[in-house]
């Protein structure tokens, strides 16, 4: 049997141990303490990282009344052994999920909804509620869970009787029995958790919820707490100041700043393939080969070829319109009453080239040639 020391104490970095087994398992080693402060997985929250004796922790999980813990190098039964946990990210997970006990308490008490999805990697918690939340709603909900934070609330663990258990207003819908462990935290959440929590929710740090959305009927939850707020505010705050920069742009006027600027994008973007179809159409010289109008341009593009081709569509059966590019020409044919496609597979065969399309009009693109072999293309059709 293994003593779990992170029940009752989430502080303990270190600790010794005796070993009491230590099994092979593929390449590495099932070791079992008498003692341990490791969290072994369970609730959402990943198993701790760490060492023991020097040696990497690769996983830590719960068997019965007994925590396994994974090893790349065996142990000696009977030995005592100095283990070390990974305290930066467990501290991490720790303020993220208890951030997360908090979001869901103040939503549970605010709306009534219950957390009914949790999920938490190194960088990022999600979770989801049974009901819709608005954008002003999620203000309200992390306005208040950063109350907990500012008034330092106490969290603390409790083992309630059954009738104890029968009085306390608790988030989670678990069935009664004796020795479920619930953790409080004061004036905001009371949920049954196996995890280490901090004692004070000042250890928490800010809680951020970074994204919502509607999902299944309530709403998923994406949040940060702690040193990942603290990361996620640094990221965000250097992105603003290059914005700031590069736009010379004030800090209250970000965001009117980039709206400006894309707007001002699009209309010269406009501006520009206007200005490109006009030289296309400037520089277009054309001439019947048979039922066909065939016209050379300069560079454009395959909307443009397709806005000159519907100018031109009534003066041909067909029309078939060549725009120079760096390496070859892009083409289109179109036609009203024709089918183009056997023309672009003409242009395909004979000059190297990919495309297709319906009926009444194929594009695509063909290698360089000299633009009367493209022209007698068409007087053997
Ligand atoms: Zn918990």
């Amino acid at each position: 049997m293994t003593n779990k020391l992170y029940l009752d104490n989430s502080y303990i970095k270190e600790f010794t141990a005796t070993v009491l087994s230590c099994t092979e398992n593929g390449e590495n080693y099932d070791v079992i303490l008498d003692a341990t402060a490791f969290f072994a997985e369970g609730g959402g929250q990943a198993s701790d990282k760490g060492e023991i004796n020097g040696v990497a922790v690769l996983d830590v999980q719960e068997n019965g009344e007994n925590v396994i813990h994974t090893l790349s190098a065996p142990l000696n039964v009977g030995d005592t052994v100095k283990g070390e946990i990974d305290w930066e990210l467990r501290l991490s997970r720790m303020q993220n999920h208890c951030a997360e006990h908090i979001l869901s308490g103040v939503i549970h008490k605010m709306f009534g909804y219950n957390n009914v999805g949790f999920h938490m990697n190194d960088s990022l918690v999600t979770f989801d509620v049974d009901g819709p939340l608005t954008a002003e709603d999620i203000e309200r909900v992390e306005k208040e869970a950063n109350k907990a934070v500012f008034t330092n609330a106490e969290i603390s663990v409790s083992y309630p009787t059954v009738e104890q258990f029968a009085k306390i207003d608790c988030r989670s819908k678990i069935e009664l029995a004796d020795g479920v462990r619930l953790i409080t935290v004061d004036g905001f959440d009371t949920c049954a958790c196996c995890a280490p929590h901090p004692m004070r929710a000042g250890e928490i740090g800010i809680i951020k919820i970074v994204n919502f959305c509607a999902f299944k009927g309530g709403t998923r939850i994406e949040m940060v707490a702690g040193g990942l707020a603290l990361n996620d505010y640094a990221y965000l705050h250097n992105a603003a100041k290059t914005i700031m920069k590069q736009l010379s742009a004030k800090r209250e006027e970000i965001a009117e700043q980039v709206q400006k600027t894309g707007d001002d994008l699009a209309t010269a973007k406009a501006e520009i393939k206007a200005l490109n179809e006009q030289l296309a159409k400037a520089s277009l010289s054309t001439e019947m080969v048979g039922n066909t109008l065939v016209g050379f341009t300069k560079e454009a593009d395959f909307n443009t070829l397709r806005n000159i081709a519907n100018g031109k569509i009534e003066k041909a059966e067909y029309i078939a319109l060549f725009a120079e590019t760096a390496d070859g020409f892009n083409y289109l044919v179109a036609s009203k009453t024709g089918d183009t496609r056997g023309i672009a597979k003409a242009l395909n065969e004979n000059f190297s080239g990919k495309g297709g399309g319906k009926p009444d009009c194929v594009q695509g693109k063909i290698a360089k040639t000299d633009k009367l072999n493209i022209v007698n293309i068409f007087k053997k059709s």
